[in-house]
């Protein structure tokens, strides 16, 4: 999959850059968008409280919230933390249509969104995130730039 979008994000680098900063396993899903086996990731049945940053660039995407119980075995969020963080590409693979949810500053994949699933949220989305592609910074670590 060649990407032709480089260079329209605040943060872009070469593959080969990606590969010296990320593991294998982050690699394969935010620069190939694969995806992280189910109950697997560190945070799918997280409850700390603090804010989800992307781990390809550091961009803050989502916050412990809008996060909910989904049992799908992916973190899973009702909305990203504000309009404008994460972009959206229609993701035809797998003989359906699905919409591909990705960083808005480095353009690395972060999962997929699904709606009217009927989930009791206030938006009834579910932002269904690999646990591989976010670093969550916990809310009772006190931060640097406060
Ligand atoms: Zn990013």
């Amino acid at each position: 999959m060649s990407n032709t979008e480089t260079g329209q994000f605040p943060v872009t680098k070469s593959d080969d850059e990606w590969r010296r900063e990320l593991s294998p396993e982050e690699y394969h899903v935010l620069r190939e968008a694969g995806t992280e086996r189910p109950y697997t990731g560190e945070y799918w049945d997280s409850h700390t409280e603090g804010t989800y940053s992307c781990r390809a660039c550091g961009a803050e995407l989502f916050t412990s919230k809008e996060k909910f119980d989904s049992h799908c075995g992916w973190p899973s969020f009702w909305a990203p933390l504000a309009e404008g963080t994460v972009r959206y590409l229609r993701d035809g693979t797998l003989g359906m249509e699905r919409i591909e949810v990705r960083c808005a500053n480095c353009n690395s994949h972060l999962g997929h969104v699904f709606e009217g699933e009927g989930y009791e949220t206030p938006t009834d989305q579910r932002y269904c995130i690999n646990s591989v592609s976010l670093t969550l910074k916990d809310a009772e670590q006190p931060k640097d730039a406060e």
